[in-house]
């Protein structure tokens, strides 16, 4: 009879828990084990996702009821790398799959990047949405305008909280501190700055309505006399047509009168602007931008701004012990079987979601990039199973001998309702905790040991 398959998860986001559901279905007597740096499963559905987007957050659900199952262990607050060896997880499991997600905010690689106020959307996002790595960045929003780089859905996810009216953000799960800074916003402005040309915008249509719709906020496009009848008509897919044809519809309608009053937010759609530097002295000031279209082709011009955050990718951060990626920071993989640096398979590591496929697509996405991972590690288990028998699968009593805390499930659980028990006495879904330390000692006082 062979033996019971033991696999270990690395990264309790969307890719890890489509990955355990479908092992726990193609494989009736693996037990599984899952571990997650943060004090709270669920990735960037919980850190990433906009926290004025909660019905998008209703999916966790669905992880909870896969992180209930009976042969699933999570281990929350162990970061694999650094707490518990990847090597020490391959010899106690048949197979380790890494979902550990892309975490790290890409550069731009220009001057001026590290200037207070110039964030990247990893840790900007990370901030609002309460993540411990993040919950200190205390940006100032008290600023006139700011800046956005990047023309993608997270681009206007930032660009939404930073002008939505308080009443609504107050009503999302946005932690208290962070809320109070949202509160003292003057941001009358926002540019939002895309490489490409108008027909190239990487959003969705639903996306940039949120955005457009909101009743305080119009959308304006500075450089709209030099659109020329191509750039109002060339799109590159269905979502940048339909934008277009909306600002096309805009830009023709004749002004109301009235319109020299209208005292609402702007947000100036910038295209062919290609930041070339950050500029401030012991702050940002302004935005430094090479132009690609209109008048003065090439030249530069500096667009104040008093905060920037710069929304150009994420990248994996790298798991001590595991093969490089590439470039981009992705694992190299054949269908989400690890390679080494040579192209040779790994035969036990393997990995899904965004660590596999890079920042794109949506949580669902995920689903599919698992059963595909999932397909590969089930065709190879015969062989990883016919191999030593895994040393120690007991990693609690491992991470306990080095003193390190972590909880499971129930943990969890007891966690997740003191969040939103704290949430419903202000009016909201959750007040998280922002850091494992608080995490642990609110543990402690909700079940003593
Ligand atoms: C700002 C933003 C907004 C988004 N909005 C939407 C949206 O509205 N709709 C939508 O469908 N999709 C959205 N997405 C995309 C969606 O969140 C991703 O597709 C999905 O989260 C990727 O899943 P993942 O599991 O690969 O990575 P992640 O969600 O990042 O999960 C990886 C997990 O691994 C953990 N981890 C990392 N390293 C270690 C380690 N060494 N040891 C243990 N654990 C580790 C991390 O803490 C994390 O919990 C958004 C993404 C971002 C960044």
């Amino acid at each position: 009879m062979r033996p019971a398959p033991v696999i270990s998860i690395v990264g309790a986001g969307p890719a890890g828990f489509y990955v355990a559901e479908a092992l726990l279905q193609a494989l009736p007597d693996c037990q599984l084990h899952l571990f997650e740096r943060a004090a709270a499963p669920h990735g960037l559905v919980r850190y990433g996702v906009a926290p004025d987007h909660q019905k998008l957050k209703q999916v966790a659900a669905v992880f909870e009821g896969i992180a209930g199952h009976a042969r699933l262990r999570l281990h929350a607050g162990v970061e694999v790398g650094r707490d518990l060896g990847l090597d020490e997880l391959r010899a106690g499991s048949h197979a380790v799959v890494l979902t550990h997600g892309a975490a790290l905010g890409r550069s731009l690689g220009i001057a001026g990047e590290a200037l207070p106020q110039v964030f990247s959307s990893a840790a900007f996002v990370g901030w609002y949405n309460g993540h411990a790595d993040h919950a200190r960045l205390a940006p100032d929003l008290a600023v006139d305008s700011a800046a956005i780089v990047g023309n993608g859905n997270v681009a206007l996810d930032v660009c939404r909280l930073l002008v939505r009216a308080y009443d609504d953000l107050a009503v999302s799960d946005i932690p208290q501190p962070m809320l109070q800074a949202f509160r003292q916003r003057r941001i009358r402005a926002v540019h939002l700055l895309g490489r490409g040309a108008p027909g190239g915008v990487k959003f969705t249509f639903k996306e940039f309505r949120q955005l457009a719709d909101l009743p305080n906020v119009r959308v304006r496009l500075p450089q709209a006399a030099a659109f020329t009848d191509a750039m109002w008509e060339q799109a590159d897919g269905p979502d940048a047509r339909r934008t277009l044809q909306w600002l096309r519809a805009q830009h023709d309608k004749p002004q109301a009168p009235g319109d020299a009053a209208d005292t609402r937010l702007t947000v100036n759609l910038w295209f062919h602007a290609t930041p070339a530097a950050f500029v401030g002295t012991d702050r940002l000031q302004a935005v430094r931008v090479r132009m690609g279209m209109g008048t003065g082709v090439g030249a530069e011009r500096e667009i104040p701004c008093g905060l920037a955050v710069t929304c150009v990718g994420f990248a994996s951060r790298a798991i001590a012990g595991a093969p490089g990626g590439d470039a981009a920071g992705r694992m190299r993989h054949r269908a989400g079987q690890v390679l080494d640096e040579a192209g040779g398979a790994v035969p036990d590591l393997f990995v899904a979601g965004w660590a596999k496929r890079g920042p794109s697509g949506i949580i669902g996405t995920n689903r599919a990039c698992g059963d595909e991972t999932t397909a590969t590690l089930v065709a190879a288990l015969p062989a990883l199973l016919a191999q030593a028998a895994p040393r120690t699968t007991d990693f609690g009593a491992l991470l306990q001998s080095r003193g390190i805390a972590v909880f499971g499930h129930a943990g969890w659980r007891l966690l997740d309702a003191h969040e939103q028990g704290r949430g419903a006495a202000l009016g909201k879904p959750r007040e998280k905790l922002l850091s494992l330390d608080d995490a642990l000692r609110t543990l402690a006082t909700l079940a003593p040991a």
